[in-house]
């Protein structure tokens, strides 16, 4: 049987699990630590955001809000900056953190960064075929038709190749956040910097565990597929 009541399912997707979990964890410890501490200048979310935007010659970008709590993102479609209620109206050290790391998908974005044009080309062929990957291969495995199910691997196979593109852009936008953050004087003590660093760190272990999980997923598939063609 495939999937979530074979234990051997487990056994592989099992280790990136518990990353996951520990990497979400992480966030949530370093956001209620860091959101209670006040940033040195006193700005809430969007003022650090129009501030880094200027400072680093990014017009054009458009600040909007967007609901929920820790869902702020930025869209090079629109070339919006969309921050969530919190981030945007607090003026502690994690919202800070937050906005750079948005604003340094921006300055991605208008530098014309390889990476991010890659995932952002990439969206539609990982919604596709995330759905169309596990089903191909179910048909696949219940029929015992092993190309079938390699033809979902493959399909599955964007999501991995996704989570891998996404990586490196996630680590650049918050090495160019503490860089602008740094250059505009926006951090200046070891406090700061310890929580900037912090919130940022939890944050990138989270696109490390979503790797991790791709990555072990399609290895269990991939098993899946060549031990069937050892049964036939
Ligand atoms: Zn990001």
């Amino acid at each position: 049987m495939p999937f979530y009541w074979n234990p051997i399912y487990w056994l592989f997707v099992g280790p990136a699990l518990l990353l996951m979990l520990y990497a979400q964890w992480r966030v949530r410890t370093a956001y209620n630590k860091w959101g209670r501490v006040p940033n040195r200048t006193g700005l809430p979310g969007a003022k650090v955001a129009e501030r880094l935007l200027i400072e680093n010659g990014l017009s054009g970008i458009r600040i909007q809000g967007i609901g929920g709590q820790l869902t702020d993102n930025y869209d090079p479609r629109s070339k919006t900056l969309n921050l969530s209620q919190g981030t945007a109206t607090q003026s502690s050290v994690a919202a800070m953190a937050i906005v750079a790391h948005e604003v340094g998908h921006a300055q991605q974005d208008a530098t014309g960064s390889l990476l991010l044009r890659l995932r952002s080309g990439l969206v539609p062929a990982v919604n596709i075929g995330s759905q169309l990957g596990p089903i191909l291969f179910l048909v696949g495995f219940f029929l015992q038709f092993t190309p079938l199910m390699w033809l979902g691997i493959a399909f599955f196979s964007m999501a991995f190749v996704f989570a891998l593109v996404t990586l490196p852009v996630e680590i650049d936008a918050s090495s160019r956040a503490m860089k602008m953050l740094r250059a505009s004087g926006l951090v200046t003590g070891e406090t700061e910097r310890r929580g900037v660093r912090a919130v940022l760190t939890a944050a990138a272990l989270t696109y490390v565990a979503a790797l991790l999980m791709a990555l072990s997923q399609l290895l269990y598939y991939v098993t899946l597929a060549s031990g069937s063609r050892r049964r036939r």
